[in-house]
Order: C-alpha cells, then sequence, then structure tokens
C-alpha cells in the first residue's frame, strides 16, 4: 500500500481561530497528509486581537520533542514546513533539524515560509534575518516570501516584476530551488500579483493575478504556503497547476471569510478563516483564473 506523504510542520498554535498550525494542518489532512505538528507557541488567538496570553515553546521544550522523535525513529518526512518564529535559538534550532531530517531523507521537500514582516514592517527581531537568508533560505526547496520579505531577504527594492525575478535568481544561486511571493503590489489595479520562479526541471518563471478583496486576513498566508506544499506534491511538483490550485481555494476560502464578516460585523472574531465550511473548496478547488508564462 502506498505510504501518505508525511509533513512535520513548526508553527504557531492558537486556541481560538486559524494561523499558523491551526491554519495549516485542516487543509494538509484533507488533501492526504499525516501531519506531525510541532506548536512553536500557544496562544489564546492571533496577535490582532486586543489581548494575547500563553505560551513559548522553549529551546529546551523543543529538543525534548526532537529527542522523543529520534529516540522512537519517528523523524522521517517527506516534507518540513516552517512558519513563524519568534526568536534566533529557536530558529537556530530549526535549521539543525533541516539538515537532519534531509539526512535522514534525502528527498526531503523543505518548504520555508521566511516570516518576518509586511508592508515595510518587521515584527520578528532583525537578528533573524541573517539565518533566515544564508541558512534557511539556501536549504528550502519552496521559499514563500511575501514582497516585503524578498527584500530583506536579497536587499533589492521591488518595483517591477523584472525586479522580482532578479531577486528570485539570486535566491536560486544561494540554493533555493522555487521561490513564491505570495502577494505583492505589482499587479493590476483591484489585484494582487503572486509570482513563482522555479529552478526545478526545465525551469520556469509565472505569474498570478488575484482578485484584491476588502478585507485583510489573518493566517491566509499560512492557508497558502499549506495548499502549495500540498498542490506542489500532488502535481508532481508542476508549479503552474499548484499556483492555480492554490489561488483557487484562497479565494474561495477569503471570499467566505468576508462574506460572513460583513453579516456579522468587521471585527477580528469574525474574520476568522471560513476554513471548516470550505471543505469542497480545498479538496476539488475549481480553477478560475489561469498563471501566465514570465
Ligand atoms: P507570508 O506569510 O509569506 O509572510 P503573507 O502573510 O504576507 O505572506 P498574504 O498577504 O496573506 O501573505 O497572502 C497570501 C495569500 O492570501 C495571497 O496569495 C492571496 O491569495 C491571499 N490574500 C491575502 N489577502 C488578500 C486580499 N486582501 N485579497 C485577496 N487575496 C488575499
Ligand atoms: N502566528 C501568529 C501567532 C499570528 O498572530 C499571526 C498573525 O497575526 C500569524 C502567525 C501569521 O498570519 P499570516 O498567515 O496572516 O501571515
Ligand atoms: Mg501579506
Ligand atoms: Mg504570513
Amino acid at each position: 500500500m502506498e505510504m501518505s506523504p508525511r509533513v512535520c510542520s513548526i508553527q504557531s498554535h492558537v486556541v481560538y481561530g486559524y494561523v499558523g498550525n491551526k491554519s495549516a494542518t485542516f487543509p494538509l489532512q484533507l488533501l492526504g497528509f499525516e501531519v506531525d505538528a510541532i506548536n512553536s507557541v500557544q496562544l489564546s488567538n492571533h496577535t490582532g486581537y486586543p489581548v494575547v496570553k500563553g505560551q513559548v515553546l522553549t529551546d529546551k521544550d523543543f529538543d525534548d520533542l526532537v529527542e522523543g522523535l529520534l529516540g522512537n525513529d519517528l523523524d522521517i518526512y517527506t516534507h518540513l514546513l516552517t512558519g513563524y518564529v519568534g526568536n534566533l535559538t529557536f530558529l537556530d534550532r530549526i535549521a539543525s533539524f533541516v539538515k537532519h531530517v534531509k539526512e535522514k531523507n534525502p528527498n526531503l521537500i523543505f518548504v520555508c515560509d521566511p516570516v518576518m514582516g509586511d508592508n515595510g514592517h518587521l515584527y520578528v527581531p532583525a537578528e533573524l534575518l541573517p539565518t533566515y537568508s544564508k541558512v534557511l533560505a539556501p536549504l528550502a526547496d519552496i521559499l514563500t516570501p511575501n514582497q516585503y520579505e524578498i527584500e530583506l531577504l536579497t536587499g533589492c527594492t521591488i518595483k517591477t516584476i523584472e525586479d522580482a525575478w532578479a531577486a528570485c535568481d539570486l535566491l536560486h544561486d544561494r540554493g533555493c530551488k522555487t521561490v513564491v511571493l505570495s502577494s505583492t503590489d505589482l499587479g493590476d489595479s483591484g489585484h494582487l500579483l503572486a509570482l513563482a520562479s522555479s529552478r526545478a526541471g526545465d525551469g520556469v518563471k509565472l505569474t498570478i493575478d488575484i482578485p484584491k478583496l476588502g478585507a485583510s486576513f489573518t493566517g491566509s498566508g499560512d492557508l497558502f504556503t499549506s495548499l502549495l506544499l500540498a498542490w506542489s506534491y500532488k502535481s508532481n511538483n508542476n508549479i503552474k497547476s499548484a499556483m492555480e490550485k492554490t489561488i483557487a481555494t484562497m479565494q474561495k476560502v477569503l471570499q467566505r471569510t468576508e462574506q460572513y464578516a460583513k453579516a456579522k460585523g468587521v471585527c477580528p472574531k469574525n474574520l476568522e478563516l471560513q476554513l471548516i465550511q470550505s471543505k469542497r473548496d480545498i479538496e476539488e478547488p475549481y480553477v478560475a483564473i489561469r498563471a501566465k508564462t514570465g
């Protein structure tokens, strides 16, 4: 019998709502993945609410979990997914873990969301940047920065699509196989533009228009990365198909979320992703928007 793909996902956990592992686990499971979640923090809710309470997984806590996995030979993964990390010593441990699981399975796909900030605003300590740029990005099979994050990683200012391709090429030169910009302001009016550049196989560069919704969502970046991981695998690394399916699901989830918030009143609680309600759109995305070769 064929083995299910197994992803180790190191991200935030929230009790209420959907960011980090809460946003990534359900879609990955629906799409056939075993998900081994390591919760880097456990918070009552995401940081957009007036009150946030909870715990941070310490370096020792992380070492203990890894020791347990290794002790039982459970550290065999097809994928490793990392998202928000708040401090440097934890990021260093993740870097060691990436190297370890890649040694155990040389075909392992490392999907790294280098979460550092958005719209010119840094929300992790600046000291994380050198590790993301020199250690993790080169190890990444798929890297999913937003526009601001790729600027940080490469030192390039992204004002045009050509700037974005040049920045992706710099990351490829450092070893990163596929770079996906989940959202940029390089689109036509009323649209965000996502871009994907891959040096795996023949190499491909493509863009996809994303109709921009009025609301501002939390957890959407984490959902995007989990869907991209899933569809890259299921399409046998066909990045065009993976991007189209990912965006198709994203649009449905976010439209449903926006409708709900409009009906109930726009506030963080009512803007939590309508993920469970979107089960069918996750399982069988209907592709209405095609990617263009760039
Ligand atoms: P990262 O987590 O890599 O830092 P991010 O959190 O900035 O990225 P988002 O800006 O949330 O990522 O974009 C991820 C995806 O969410 C986009 O590709 C898009 O499909 C969707 N998205 C987010 N906001 C909107 C919006 N206002 N309108 C339409 N789609 C959106
Ligand atoms: N993790 C936590 C705890 C958060 O509070 C947030 C955003 O507020 C995120 C992750 C990231 O969310 P997004 O997917 O929108 O980048
Ligand atoms: Mg964003
Ligand atoms: Mg994000």
